[in-house]
């Protein structure tokens, strides 16, 4: 496909007129909405106005005039639709990482005859981390890593927690989450998602799955902005006898009647500790509201065609240079295609150069989001053509690129 085709298929896209809210630089190609959303300008504008009058003028009183207490609450109305759950089912508060050591406990005290965290060996560190560090916490849990193709087969009588991150961070391979919560369930296990990589991109359905819980960042698809809040996902069947350890004011049922006695606020408002980053909410809060245009469904098609074109373009020009270590199958993947090549870290620097900005995962995959919400098909002809430059003569292998940058 050519420019022009592109260009004509662009403009048929339902979603092609949302590509106009995000404030991208010209001279960039911005394949990294995988790791940070892009920028609405609406945000920014949001942001002063926070700023400027509700903190510099409204002071303490805008806790109240300005509806900051009731920010978590009003975000997770607009989280809902796009997790396919109740606004009730969710808490949105503290990192990813945090979110994760609270649900995992709640899982754990919900089985808590068994003894292992089952997950892979594909998972984000960070979520590995964690399930480690409740272990030694507990002393009573084992954490079992396997791999991704094995973990049915080590779904027994002993596994309370199924952990599984939806779509694979550095291959892009997305679970069939329904099928996996059916077989932790079928085991009598509890199951837990991640969808750092799936939500705002793809056609998440949690109440649908029988998820138990799940957590995620928002700074990804959801283009919260750099380290806006996570999120915590627990099915309502669970409300009544959940229990987090982390046990804030703000998770409180009445939190300013400063009662001593806790008494958890109902649903996933438990999950809530401490006072809200009024800051990072009231960004996410703007960020979110361009979803209320579009379904998750339509989301997940379009990133599939993205990502279906890219890969058609690298086995049609690059064949031989690179291997495409992403499912082939739309439904198998996430909005991202990772590439593999023995000069990964040099092709990804020598790439950002030219604005074409994806990322390197160590240690040879060069890794290509495609955030459906505002990527193009034009963008993903003319970095296709970049690739293909830089590879076809050699404009990686130059000394300035040897070098590791520091990349969250
Ligand atoms: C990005 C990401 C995180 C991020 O965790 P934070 O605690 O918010 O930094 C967690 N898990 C997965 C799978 C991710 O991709």
């Amino acid at each position: 496909m050519d420019r022009r085709s592109a260009a004509a298929l662009d403009a048929e896209d339902p979603l092609h007129h949302l590509r106009g809210r995000f404030a991208l630089p010209d001279d960039v190609l911005y394949l990294d909405g995988n790791s940070l959303g892009a920028l609405q300008p609406c945000v920014a504008e949001r942001l002063k106005g926070v700023v400027e009058a509700e903190w510099g003028r409204g002071l303490i009183r805008s806790w109240n005039d300005a509806g900051w207490v009731e920010m978590p609450r009003r975000v997770a109305e607009r989280l809902a639709p796009l997790l396919g759950a109740e606004p009730e089912e969710i808490a949105v508060t503290d990192s990813t990482s945090a979110n994760l050591f609270k649900a995992l406990a709640a899982a754990h005290r919900l089985r808590a005859d068994r003894r292992v965290i089952l997950t892979d060996d594909a998972n984000f560190p960070t979520d590995v981390y964690v399930a480690h560090g409740l272990a030694e916490l507990t002393g009573d849990l084992e954490v079992k890593v396997v791999p991704t193709d094995e973990v049915e087969r080590h779904l027994d009588e002993d596994v309370a927690v199924l952990l599984l991150t939806h779509v694979d961070y550095r291959s892009g391979r997305r679970h069939d989450a329904a099928a996996q919560t059916a077989a932790a369930h079928a085991a009598g296990a509890l199951a837990v998602w991640d969808l750092s990589h799936s939500v705002g991109a793809l056609d998440v359905r949690l109440d649908d799955w029988g998820a138990d819980l799940a957590v995620g960042c928002t700074y990804k698809y959801c283009n919260g902005g750099p380290g806006s809040p996570g999120f915590l996902y627990i099915a309502t069947r669970w409300h009544e006898q959940a229990s987090t350890p982390v046990r804030g004011w703000f998770g409180h049922a009445r939190p300013f009647a400063f009662d001593l006695g806790y008494q958890p606020a109902p649903g996933a408002e438990r999950f809530l500790d401490g006072s809200p980053p009024v800051l990072s909410m009231a960004a996410l809060e703007t960020a979110l509201e361009v979803f209320e245009e579009v379904d998750t469904a339509t989301l997940d098609a379009r990133a599939g065609e993205l990502t279906g074109l890219f890969i058609e373009l690298v086995d049609a020009h690059l064949g031989n240079e690179v291997e495409v270590v992403t499912p082939r199958e739309a439904g198998e993947r996430g909005a991202q295609v990772s590439l593999r090549h023995e000069h990964a870290g040099e092709l990804s620097r020598a790439l950002v150069t030219r604005g074409v900005i994806g990322d390197h995962r160590p240690p040879d995959l060069v890794r290509f989001g495609f955030a459906p919400l505002y990527v193009t098909r034009v963008e993903v002809v003319e970095a296709v053509e970049h690739l293909t430059d830089v590879l076809e003569h050699r404009g990686w292998d130059r000394p300035e690129f040897r070098t590791e940058q520091v990349v969250p």
